[in-house]
């Protein structure tokens, strides 16, 4: 394995990544809160970026593409929203792939957030870039996209390999539990997860990046489906019980 991954925090509440593979020097910025951060955060490691991946257009997911790449000459991959507000070089969708030296991202379709939010699955490494699409114990509030498409979103990154790293882009995660433990109520599981979220965050520690495992047995919005989370929240469809517990959350 020559890949190595750089988590830093960003901006108020956002987390940074950079990718690197050291058999051919290459480095990759997924998203680009902000532009300093990173360019500060590669030349402490002695990383020379030479591309960014980009989730969605968000300003807090694309904003800082411009200055990077003028501080870097490097090349931006992203879905084709982005180019509406900030550079892009290289549009993907889903089916795609990006690579980064020897290593191959599957880019996945996880729209709903944003039309045409994407993230990126790296097999052999084990690591997942989701964006704004899915959080620890929650999922982004889905500003563009219909119920329909977030929860066929949401069913393809569970359908990951369990054992799979989720590195999503915010530290909601507290916040989110609080939710959770309202929507699914009598979950042991994720008590239990509530509790060390708890203890992690008093204790000034990061929950993220965290194993998608973990979430199919307590993340509200990837049980849409479960006969328990239906008869609680209603719906005749695993997307309409999805929509009633992200309406429900919107306004928790
Ligand atoms: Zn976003």
């Amino acid at each position: 394995m020559t890949l190595e991954l750089h988590q830093f925090p960003c901006l108020s509440d956002n987390y940074g990544y950079l990718l690197h593979d050291s058999a051919s020097g290459e480095t990759t910025c997924i998203d680009t809160p902000d532009a300093e951060t990173y360019l500060r955060e590669a030349e402490a490691k002695g990383w020379r970026i030479t591309q960014i991946w980009n989730t969605h257009w968000h300003p807090d997911h694309a904003g800082g593409n411009a200055a990077i790449k003028a501080a870097t000459g490097c090349t931006i991959y992203g879905p084709q929203e982005v180019s509406a507000k900030f550079p892009l070089d290289v549009v993907l969708a889903g089916g795609d792939s990006a690579t980064l030296g020897g290593n191959t991202a599957q880019v996945i379709d996880v729209g709903g957030h944003t039309k045409g939010h994407i993230a990126y699955h790296l097999p052999e490494a084990g690591l997942a870039f989701v964006g704004d699409s899915l959080f620890a114990l929650g999922c982004g509030r889905m500003f563009e996209g219909t119920p329909e498409q977030f929860w066929a979103s949401l069913e393809r990154l569970r359908a990951l390999p369990a054992e799979t790293t989720i590195c999503c882009a915010h530290e909601y995660t507290q916040a989110n539990a609080a939710f959770a433990l309202h929507a699914d109520p009598g979950n042991d599981a994720l008590m239990d997860y509530a509790r060390e979220i708890e203890a992690k965050r008093a204790a000034g520690e990061p929950t993220v990046p965290f194993p998608l495992g973990r979430e199919l047995e307590t993340n509200p919005f990837l049980r849409a489906d479960d006969p328990d989370m239906q008869a609680h929240w209603g719906g005749d469809s695993p997307d309409e019980t999805f929509a009633a517990i992200r309406a429900a959350k919107d306004s928790f």
